[in-house]
């Protein structure tokens, strides 16, 4: 947003309401945001210190507005205490301008006065949203007095019987009356602040009564008048205003012809969406919860699922810096995608913006229709080029319907560039031509004789390196990917450079629902390695973007040079197991970062080819543990391993024994043994 014509009429309308000095204030401070803004976009290492913050002053309210998502929560109401206030305060020492506003009335919260207090005695522009039930005269006097700077009266409606059915619990008459109230102590004081603005959210039971709104403004004194769009999610669809848009933009259009006459000033964001590039709120706004958790703005918040939204915040002020979240992968993520135009999936309901979109919209359709490609694999649309391109390898051996599934959930991604290649290792059950009939545009290389698991992904990566792809997403047949895990997984990786292979969090994809794998870690016990949530339930306790040792090659994303620099995967782990642990452990020696995406989310059956507790799979990972071992472990590593691998073959026999498969146990015995006396390569 640059400080064009509509600023300047702007600031000609502030120097009528709030005089020449508040005006070159304001003004002041835009510009020095706007500077601020600039240099944190163009050089996003940088440390930073906002100027301005939104905080939400609590989630309590006395009435239960028909839009609000308040109205549909089950959450405890909460107010922001003063102490936790002055600990954000702290954390960003160039802060100018503070807006209280959130879900819930300000004026409920007990703390109200000595938080506005303590930010006037810091000389701190102060702006909030109220629905003035609470103004009595008291009120009304005491922020006359402090001089907050700007206050949004919420109005919904023109008449009484329209306002009363949105703003449930409200009085029309009575905030009316405390409104002129407000205006009439500012006259008497001669204070100009509190400067009054009316708010106004159009929905289908008031956007007829748009131009009697900009009359109430005119006869309370009141010199601006704002329209917003309701923020829609699952509970308010039902007053989206899109199905009577010519009719909402003719009832604007009256508003607006009133308004000029009357000389109030209109400002309306509903329909015209803006490119997702000229948001700058993850910059100059930054959104502060009641309890401390930091969004890039208010609107990812009101989904009418708080809970959830605060998993997927960058962290809390009250607990973490805000220099480390700032700079942390996921806001550096969030930022990433949106100067690259893609709307990041924690605005999937953002009221003001539209990106290309990595997030799907209501129906299931993109947001940004030219991104899905489905079964045009190879022809990436208009504007995919600015992305990195990603190569997603598919490993198929004689599992022609699964493959299918998987490449329709890959075709299905929002994605654009991408390029897709099934990798065939062998199959006799015709899995070539079923797949090539179905999707022509995939890449499809028949890999004869079969080269294994490890053998056939290299095939795969290096037909992706020798096809320009700048990541490659390792896949097997019986994963199923969600339609954001490319986009997500790339913005993450796209954040740092030093992050070399990036995975999502995969769920068990047999109706469980539970997790099978939110990354994984080397422990060096019986197995080698284990599966980090494996079996559990999923209550938010992998929601966190992190370092982890390694993913399983079923899914995982590796930058190219990581794969150039490592030679792949190391052939000489035979048929499968550890040389995707191996391949991250070989990266970590490198230098690079192994991250885990909890926003990238897959379905993965497993074992569809080789098999549970097979004897050919416990041979081979008896073969592969050990090589591993020797490969990488200190003394301490090989002791604590083969202790553990003795009592595990002990208890495993015992158990495997009562399902009669102790040939599986002695083929991982015999594994074991095959492996010491492997030669390393
Ligand atoms: S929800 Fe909208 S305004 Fe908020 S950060 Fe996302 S794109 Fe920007």
């Amino acid at each position: 947003m640059g400080l064009g014509k509509s600023y300047r009429d702007l600031l000609r309308y502030k120097v009528r309401h709030v005089g020449i000095r508040n005006t070159f204030h304001v003004a002041y401070l835009d510009l020095s945001e706007e500077v601020f803004y600039r240099l944190a976009r163009r050089f996003p290492s940088v440390a930073i210190s906002p100027r301005s913050i939104q905080v939400e002053c609590t989630t309590r309210c006395n009435l239960k507005c028909t839009f609000c998502e308040l109205s549909y929560w089950t959450e405890k109401p909460a107010d922001l205490e003063f102490e936790n206030l002055r600990k954000m305060a702290e954390q960003l020492p160039k802060l100018r301008r503070v807006d209280l506003t959130g879900i819930g009335e300000s004026l409920m919260n007990r703390d109200f006065f000595r938080i506005l207090e303590f930010l006037k005695s810091r000389r701190i522009y102060v702006t909030l949203n109220d629905n003035f039930t609470l103004m009595s005269e008291k009120t009304a006097r005491r922020l006359v007095d402090l001089e907050v700077d700007q206050i949004f009266l919420s109005l919904d409606g023109a008449t009484k019987q329209t306002y009363e059915k949105i703003r449930v619990g409200a009085n029309f008459d009575k905030v009316i009356e405390n409104a002129r109230g407000l205006m009439r102590i500012k006259r008497e004081t001669g204070k100009r602040r509190p400067e009054v603005k009316i708010n106004t959210v159009v929905c289908l039971t008031n956007y007829n009564e748009l131009p009697g709104i900009v009359e109430l403004a005119h006869e309370m004194g009141v010199g601006m008048v704002q329209f917003v769009n309701v923020m829609t999610f699952e509970s308010t669809t039902a007053l989206k205003t899109q199905q009577v848009m010519r009719s909402v933009e003719e009832s604007l259009g009256a508003a607006r012809e009133r308004a000029r006459q009357l000389d109030v000033v209109v400002k309306a964001e509903l329909f015209e969406k803006l490119p997702v590039q000229q948001c700058d709120f993850p910059w100059k706004r930054n959104f502060v919860t009641q309890n401390g958790y930091l969004h890039p703005c208010c609107h990812t918040t009101q989904t009418g699922d708080r809970t959830a939204q605060n998993g997927r915040s960058f962290g809390n002020l009250l607990e973490s810096s805000f220099q480390e979240m700032w700079k942390g992968v996921a806001y550096s993520a969030l930022r990433r995608k949106i100067r690259q135009g893609i709307l990041p999936s924690e605005c999937q309901y953002c009221p003001k913006y539209v990106g290309r979109g990595d997030v799907p919209a209501e129906g299931g359709s993109s947001v940004g229709s030219d991104l899905v490609a489905i079964g045009r694999a190879g022809a990436a649309p208009a504007g995919a080029a600015a992305m990195p391109k990603v190569a997603v390898v598919i490993l198929n051996y004689n599992g022609k319907l699964l493959a299918e599934r998987s490449l329709n959930s890959v075709m299905r991604s929002s994605y654009a560039n991408k390029d897709v290649i099934l990798v065939d290792n062998g199959s006799s059950d015709g899995s070539v031509e079923y797949l090539r009939a179905r999707f022509p545009g995939v890449r499809i290389l028949e890999v004869r004789p079969n080269r294994g698991v490890v053998g056939g992904r290299n095939c795969g990566f290096r037909e992706a390196i020798a096809r320009g792809c700048h990541y490659v997403l390792s896949l097997d047949n019986d994963v199923r990917i969600e339609p954001e895990l490319v986009g997500e997984l790339v913005a993450v990786a796209e954040a740092d450079r030093s992050i070399g292979i990036v995975g999502p969090k995969t769920y068990a994809d047999d109706g469980s629902q539970r997790i099978q794998c939110a990354g994984g870690q080397i422990r060096y016990t019986q197995n080698v390695s284990s599966e980090r949530g494996s079996g559990e339930t999923d209550r938010g306790q992998y929601d966190r973007i992190e370092d982890v040792d390694y993913f399983p090659g079923c899914g995982f994303m590796a930058r190219r040079e990581v794969l150039e620099k490592l030679g792949f995967l190391d052939e000489g782990f035979s048929e499968l197991a550890h040389e995707d642990t191996d391949f991250c452990m070989r990266a970590v020696r490198r230098g690079y970062r192994i991250v885990y995406v909890p926003r990238a989310v897959m379905w993965h059956r497993g074992s569809a080819t080789h098999g549970g507790y097979s004897a050919h799979r416990k041979y081979w990972e008896g073969v592969n543990s050990v090589y591993f071992v020797r490969r990488h472990g200190r003394l301490s590593d090989r002791f604590k391993y083969a202790f553990f691998a003795g009592t595990g073959l002990i208890c495993a026999l015992a158990a495997q024994s009562l399902r009669g498969n102790q040939k599986a146990v002695l083929a991982k015995a015999r594994g074991i043994w095959d492996g010491l006396h492997k030669p390393m390569a």
